[in-house]
């Protein structure tokens, strides 16, 4: 059973095809540019033979055919024909309240995720683009959508409404979504197979870092609150995107700079963030790098991004009622030892104790943290999120026989 994994943004397409056999990933790539000068294709088989193809694309269509060609290339390929592909899943940013959990795709189901696109007028279309490619070129071969906010659909009214006129709730669907869903859910569960314990009984607390970062309170296996919202700028401060912010910060600069709705935009999701307050980068690394250097704005972003994840980490422990387990994942929260230990340190009034040696050096590694005394379990769970879709794609298409 072989399942080819589609995440498409804007200008890039990942892909990975799996063998469900074993799970095992026997190719992956990217292709970047796309629509733009200069588009290529990365692509790497199971052995590590690499290869990158350049060439004119122009639409994401396009950017397929180079990815199903490459797989069926004599000598870069993993399959023979493309008769092989059992079946293709897509990540899906945005489902709003219409998906809950994934889909096999149907013209329904495409039709209910064009009318998400308001919602999500960045990142949707890029996604329904790669779906409406496949039904192109495979279109005998089935097609599920795994979404990024469904996981968060089980969060209650108090989480998720906005202080504003009801109104808009109902007019516009303005509430708070969630996203990374796949990710939370993920590690979440994976703690648990690891730790052996019940998923159904335990109070978790998600930390999903990367360049875009969430956090969510997970409570018998169900979210019950997540730090983005209608859109991912909410919450923790990210690469470029400011997280949570007075309003009133917004209308002032409206008006003091003349600014207008996209220039707002690329403000706050662009140009804030790390980069922003250090304007060294956006790149954690180098972040760290030049903090390590003595660069004071640099030391100043690194101190707000752990103090802005230490404060969710206390808000929810104070939801939840408890804390078992405490994850980190994604680029920052695998790899940056220095961001767990100062997220972490002054917290054994609230049951979490991490073991400095177990976390010094630790990168990318599935491992608790945490002293044996330490009331929650702390750990890093690396997640993987081509796998989830891989999975819930395999479980829809098995349903079908
Ligand atoms: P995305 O959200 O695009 O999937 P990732 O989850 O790959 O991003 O995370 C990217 C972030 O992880 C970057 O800020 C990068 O600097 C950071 N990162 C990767 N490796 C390390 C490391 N060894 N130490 C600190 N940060 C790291």
């Amino acid at each position: 059973m072989k399942i080819l994994v589609l995440n498409c943004g804007s200008s890039s397409i990942k892909y990975q095809l799996f063998d469900m056999t074993s799970s095992e990933v026997l190719a992956k790539g990217i292709v970047e540019k796309v629509a733009l000068k200069g588009s290529f294709l990365k692509h790497e088989r199971s052995d590590g033979e690499k290869v990158i193809l350049e060439g004119e694309i122009l639409d994401h269509q396009t950017g397929i055919e180079y990815v199903l060609g490459v797989l069926t290339s004599e000598k870069y390929g993993s399959l023979k024909s493309l008769n092989e592909i059992d079946a293709v899943g897509h990540r899906v940013v945005h489902g709003a309240e219409k998906f809950n959990s994934s889909v096999l795709i149907t013209n329904e189901v495409i039709e209910k995720m064009e009318e998400c696109i308001d919602l999500a007028p960045l990142h949707n279309p890029p996604n329904l683009k790669g779906i409406y490619a496949i039904k192109n070129l495979l279109p005998q071969v089935p097609q599920a959508g795994v979404f990024d906010t469904a996981f968060h659909q089980t969060m209650p009214e108090t989480s998720y409404m906005y202080a504003l006129p009801y109104s808009l709730y109902t007019k516009y669907g303005i509430r708070r979504y969630g996203f990374h869903g796949t990710s939370h859910r993920y590690v979440s569960k994976k703690a648990c197979q690891e730790l052996g314990v019940d998923y159904f009984t335990q109070k978790i607390i998600t930390c999903h870092l990367g360049n875009g970062a969430s956090i969510a309170a997970i409570d018998k296996g169900k979210s019950v609150d997540t730090s983005m919202g209608l859109t991912p700028v909410e919450g923790l401060i990210m690469g470029t995107r400011c997280g949570d912010l007075d309003l009133g910060v917004l209308l002032y600069l409206m008006d003091k700079e003349e600014l207008g709705i996209s220039t707002t935009s690329a403000l706050i999701n662009k140009h804030s963030g790390m980069l922003g307050i250090s304007g060294v980068s956006s790149d954690m690394r180098e972040i760290e790098k030049a903090a390590a250097e003595g660069n004071k704005r640099a030391i100043l972003s690194l101190e707000m991004y752990d103090y802005r994840v230490k404060k969710y980490i206390g808000s929810y422990i104070a939801t939840l009622g408890g804390l078992d387990i405490l994850i980190f994942t994604g680029g920052i929260g695998e790899n940056s030892d220095t961001l767990r230990k100062s997220v972490c340190s002054n917290m054994e009034f609230l049951g979490i104790e991490i073991d400095e040696q177990k976390n010094k050096g630790l990168r990318g590694k599935l491992e608790v943290i945490s002293k044996p005394s330490s009331k929650a379990k702390v750990m890093v769970v690396p997640t993987n999120e081509e796998l989830v879709i891989a999975e819930d794609t395999l479980e829809i298409i098995n349903n079908l026989k």
